[in-house]
């Protein structure tokens, strides 16, 4: 029998006692929820408490697989993705054969990538029978949006899981095309080769493009509505706790895990509200073990063009990056295997903006303020120029929460 079928058939044994389970639960965590003010990203780092901060949690430090129900009933637990890629729903299985533990405490009510549940049986519980919605994605259309919506309403606990849901992560840099969804549209079933081909081999001279309404012969068919702007799951509804990573190491996973079941089954409460769940308050620079030696730059390199010295900063060796803007927590797993971070698990608690931070950082290792300046200010614009989508190197995770709301064109586009 699959995980999937034991999750099917305790689901059937027990969904009274889990309506009872979920009012537990948000009385748990009622007084932390109202007393928190909710923060946002590495905004919360500094109110993290030190046990979700002590990341490097193992699956295996999770213990034996859990005996069973918890005593006070299973719970109900929704996961659903939004603008994702499906990454953060396959990185729940991380934990190995611990994911048996959610069958063990949850009755699985939705989750789109693995198990049967539909929109009307969400709409049809009462408000806060979910005890806790993990979701994934970025909003970006309609459906997006009234499915977080009615999955806020139907929860006590709102997870947002991932950094598409934290940050925007890569749905938002459509934010970035000037011309919003009218233009992406148009060049996603128009202009790409693919596509092209196809319409003018069948629509040739009115291409057509998916309409949100179409009258078809058995009724009305519809489809979600884009929108130009790509939202973070916290721009759109009150969240609860934050897991970043693109996809979230199977540490974080463990905490929440572990979080849930102390809660169910020792009474433990659960943490603060607004609380991000495995990272700490230290740079990525400093979980990573390459050695710094401050260099000055004078060219941008890729990994694949150097030969990479397995010890020395990849920075010190004229590769970009973003580790000195990035929140520590993924204990430097690109780094390690010799490639640059690209800040998925978004900024530290004293910067707002990631990309404008590590710019400042590269910035400090142009030779320009020594004094023996060997380079001029020409000379670093031509360095620059070599890196050839600066927006999406340094915001390719953060453009949600970016102050640089959108691009604009010269003539005047949005
Ligand atoms: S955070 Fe990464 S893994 Fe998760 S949905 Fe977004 S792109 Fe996919
Ligand atoms: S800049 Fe990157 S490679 Fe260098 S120490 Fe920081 S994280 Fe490591
Ligand atoms: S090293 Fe950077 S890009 Fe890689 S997982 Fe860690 S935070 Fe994300």
């Amino acid at each position: 029998m699959s995980f999937f079928d034991r999750f099917r058939n305790k689901s059937k044994e027990a969904p009274k006692v889990a309506v009872k389970a979920a009012k537990d639960v948000k009385q748990a965590v009622a007084k932390p929820i109202a007393s928190a003010k909710p923060k946002t990203g590495a905004a919360c780092a500094e109110k993290t408490p030190e046990s979700i901060q002590a990341a490097q949690l193992k699956a295996a430090d999770l213990g034996a697989l859990l005996p069973g129900a918890p005593p006070n009933g299973k719970i109900n637990l929704a996961i659903y993705w939004a603008a994702a890629c499906g990454g953060c729903d396959v990185s729940l299985l991380d934990v190995n054969e611990r994911i048996l533990t959610i069958g063990d405490m949850a009755n699985i009510v939705m989750w789109p990538i693995a198990a049967d549940g539909k929109e009307h049986d969400i709409a049809e519980m009462k408000d806060g029978e979910i005890t806790v919605s993990i979701i994934s994605g970025a909003v970006r259309n309609s459906e997006n949006e009234h499915m977080v919506k009615l999955l806020r309403k139907k929860s006590a606990i709102v997870v947002c899981y991932g950094t598409c849901a934290c940050f925007g992560g890569s749905p938002a840099l459509a934010n970035l095309v000037p011309g919003g969804k009218d233009e992406i549209l148009d060049y996603v079933y128009k202009k790409t080769p693919t596509t092209a081909n196809f319409q003018a081999d069948y629509h040739a001279g009115s291409p057509v493009i998916p309409q949100t309404e179409f009258g078809a012969p058995e009724g009305k068919l519809t489809l979600p509505v884009l929108y130009d702007t790509v939202k973070t799951l916290d721009q759109v509804i009150d969240v609860d706790y934050y897991i970043p990573g693109c996809p979230p190491l199977q540490e974080s996973i463990s905490h929440l895990l572990k979080a849930v079941a102390d809660l169910l089954y020792n009474g433990v409460a659960l943490p603060p509200k607004g609380t991000v769940v495995g990272i700490v308050t230290k740079t990525l620079c400093e979980q990573c073990p390459r050695r710094k030696e401050h260099r000055r730059i004078t060219k941008i390199v890729e990994p694949h063009q150097i030969d990479v010295d397995p010890d020395l900063c990849l920075m010190d060796q004229g590769t970009l990056c973003l580790g000195p803007a990035t929140v520590g927590g993924c204990n430097a797993r690109c780094t390690r295997v010799g490639q640059p971070c690209r800040g998925c698990y978004g900024p530290t608690a004293a910067v707002q903006e990631q990309g404008a931070s590590a710019l400042t950082a590269i910035a400090s290792m142009f030779p320009v303020l020594d004094d023996d300046a060997t380079i001029e200010e020409e000379a670093i614009v031509d360095i620059m120029s070599t890196v050839k989508d600066p927006l999406g190197y340094f915001y390719a995770f953060t453009m949600g929460k970016s102050l640089i709301k959108r691009s604009v064109s010269e003539k005047g586009g949005k």
